[in-house]
């Protein structure tokens, strides 16, 4: 039995139900979290949970949330649901915040419940498998329309259509464009690209969401001193000439991008940056190397 979070208790996730009228199932008026925890099925530990919830409750208060929790309640409450769930090994956290009112009509009205759930994930191969890409036909939610930049359910049917139109095309993911045409990001992952010692990343003015593996992947190719980092505008053209190019999101991890709409990206193979980064966001998560202060919470079966 798969225990959830559910509006204040902790009860059998079969149970933990909403009346079809809810106002985030019509509106889309709910934001959430993906979190993760890697462990060896004794121990366990969480990876930068505060810097998750932090982005939850930020993003919260732009859908006019004013939810009741502090981001040490909301961690507290997870580490108790991966003992409750003996969730040791690797796992996916998916905490929700939705908006429950059951009235008709668009506009927020106050009132909103908290669900967290989890789900046994195991972690991609390492080195990880390469995947072709192809430039989605769908462009990123804009900033002058929506919050682009925060992790609202509602705006996610852009990255649902995204993928599975890529998908069905025969691409494995999906590179989605600014509406002026710039490089975003994929479906649910940031985009890095290698151009010889510099690694570049699109900026949040791009309507990117600005990931926590992105900002954790940034540490890494500071500490090199091979390499540089840099925050830059990528054009759908400068793709193809990239020495590397990945994908890298908590869920998603790091996913190298062999071929965008079938032009191979340098050799068409893993490239030695990608394969690099990879290893050491697992070492890193896994607790392999040394992390930051506070970026691993750790948890043990009793
Ligand atoms: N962009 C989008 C659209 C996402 O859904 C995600 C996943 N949260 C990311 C980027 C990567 O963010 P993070 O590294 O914080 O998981």
């Amino acid at each position: 039995m798969a225990i959830a979070y559910f509006d204040g208790r902790f009860i059998d996730e079969s149970e933990a139900l909403i009346p079809v009228s809810t106002h985030a199932l019509h509106y889309g008026t709910a934001i959430f979290e993906g979190i993760r925890s890697y462990g060896d099925g004794s121990r366990a530990a969480i990876f930068r949970p505060r810097e998750h919830y932090e982005r939850f409750l930020r993003n919260a208060a732009i859908i006019r949330m004013k939810p009741e929790y502090t981001v040490d309640q909301l961690i507290e409450l997870t580490i108790e649901l991966l003992h409750q769930n003996k969730n040791y090994s690797s796992t996916y956290i998916r905490p929700l915040f939705y908006k429950s009112e059951t009235a008709i009509g668009a506009h927020i009205y106050p009132g909103e419940k908290l669900a967290i759930y989890t789900r046994e994930w195991a972690p991609r191969a390492i080195p990880p498998p390469t995947a072709t890409a192809t430039i989605s036909r769908w462009r990123r939610n804009s900033r002058l329309s929506v919050p682009a930049g925060a992790k609202i359910s509602g705006l996610y049917v852009n990255s649902a259509l995204a993928i599975s139109e890529s998908m069905e095309r025969g691409y494995d993911q999906t590179i989605m464009l600014t509406t002026s045409g710039e490089v975003a990001e994929g479906y649910g992952a940031n985009l890095f690209a290698v151009f010889d010692r510099k690694v570049v990343t699109p900026p949040e003015t791009a309507d990117i969401l600005a990931g926590i593996t992105r900002d954790t992947l940034m540490h890494y190719f500071q500490s090199r001193d091979d390499l540089t980092i840099s925050v830059e505008s990528i054009s759908p053209e400068q793709l193809l000439k990239a020495d590397e190019l990945f994908l890298a999101g908590t869920g998603l991890e790091v996913i190298p991008l062999v071929s965008v709409d079938g032009t191979p990206i340098s050799s068409g193979d893993l490239g030695p940056i990608t394969r690099d980064a990879a290893q050491w966001y697992r070492d890193l998560a896994t607790g392999k190397i040394d992390a930051p202060d506070g970026w691993l919470v750790p948890l043990t079966a009793d």
